[in-house]
């Protein structure tokens, strides 16, 4: 299978500051995983190790069990087998739709060629554009054309560096389902680069997060969101409610907190700390069913949802609630709340 395997990579620009600082990560064959970082994080500088166009310092790259770069050993890009797709102007823009995919499909007939870019235009739902110059294609065609053309060489791995982030954000979506489906259809094993927590969550199999030039954690989705392995990380990934707790030795599976016992997803080590839920996991409620009472201190309308602060008297840090439909309270208002679902225990920040 084609895994890719990331082994202690170092990389920097300057003497004494590694960007990528003995960086591992493994993605299994036929995965489309993302690598989620802030902007400067190291993102881009990972690929263009991966791909050869920059030598590690340390570290090793392997791509379906064959050492790509190492200790004396750098192949060069175009002996990789790792087809790429850049952020934006991917296309040649002088040559056709067929032309810009045929374009890595050296040495073979020209009649085999043909048939691999009708291939390819079909495995990204463009049947008949061939024939289109890339200015008269919309961005989103553009971005699955640019796919195209990464997958056109049967690569072992594919690479694509925040291909989404020119569109507007309602074509991103779909451009963003297309751009999955055609990868999983070809089963190639792709690493997709992305600043945005949503387009990681909802995109791909398993997110990589890097901090500092490491993977903080490497998780599929819902572990990552749900299960996150440090505050860092949870609050990267997404809206967190943190709450302090304690925990006592013979009752390890739940957390005492102001807010009442709150049911762990693994049994706890630490006898303190906070515990993380997820603003969903809070909703206003009824004096009779409520843990806790507090003050509505600000709203944000989100259209499909909206995230409310409530300041509780006894947490020194005000809480978030997701609430579905019409905003059910105003600013100023005193509300119940109630927990649902299991937490985890992280050390207090
Ligand atoms: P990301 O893609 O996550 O935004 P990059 O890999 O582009 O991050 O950059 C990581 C860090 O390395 C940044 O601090 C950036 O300024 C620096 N950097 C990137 N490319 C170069 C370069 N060619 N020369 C010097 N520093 C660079
Ligand atoms: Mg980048």
């Amino acid at each position: 299978m084609n895994d890719l395997q990331v082994t202690g990579l170092v990389k920097g620009y300057a003497p004494g500051t590694p960007v990528l600082d003995a960086l591992d990560l493994t993605v299994p064959g036929g995965c489309l995983a993302a690598v989620l970082g802030p902007s400067g994080c190291g993102k881009t500088t990972l690929l263009r190790v991966i791909a050869g166009f920059l030598e590690a310092d340390a570290g090793s790259v392997t791509v379906a069990g064959r050492l790509l770069g190492g200790p004396g050993v750098h192949l060069p890009p175009e002996g990789r087998r790792i087809g790429i797709v850049p952020q934006e102007g991917a296309l040649f823009p002088h040559l056709s739709v067929a032309r810009n995919i045929a374009f890595g499909l050296t040495g073979r007939e020209r009649a085999a060629r043909r048939a691999r870019v009708t291939e390819m235009l079909d495995l990204v739902n463009l049947p008949g554009h061939g024939d289109r110059m890339p200015h008269e294609l919309s961005g989103g065609q553009q971005q699955r054309v640019a796919l195209a053309r990464a997958l056109a060489p049967e690569p072992h791995l594919v690479l694509l560096d925040e291909p989404f982030s020119a569109l507007d954000t309602g074509l991103r979506e779909t451009v963003r389902a297309d751009v999955r489906a055609a990868l999983q259809d070809s089963g190639a094993t792709a690493l997709l680069v992305t600043h945005d927590q949503q387009e990681a969550l909802s995109t791909a199999d398993l997110v990589a997060v890097l901090r500092q030039g490491r993977v903080a954690q490497c998780a599929a989705p819902q572990e990552l969101y749900h299960r996150p392995a440090d505050p860092w990380v949870a609050s990267f990934v997404g809206d967190a409610v943190f709450i302090p707790a304690t925990t006592d030795a013979t009752t390890t599976s739940t957390a005492t907190t102001v807010m009442g016992r709150i049911p762990l997803a693994a049994p706890a080590a630490l006898r303190e700390g906070v515990v993380l839920l997820r603003p969903e996991q809070l909703r206003l409620a009824p004096a009779s069913e409520a843990v806790a009472e507090g003050t509505v201190t600000g709203i944000r309308f989100h259209g499909h949802d909206a995230l409310l602060t409530v300041t509780v008297d006894a947490l020194a840090a005000p809480l978030l609630v997701r609430a579905q439909g019409p905003v059910p309270a105003r600013p100023g208002e005193r509300v119940g709340l109630a927990v649902t679902g299991s937490a985890t225990l992280h050390p207090a920040p």
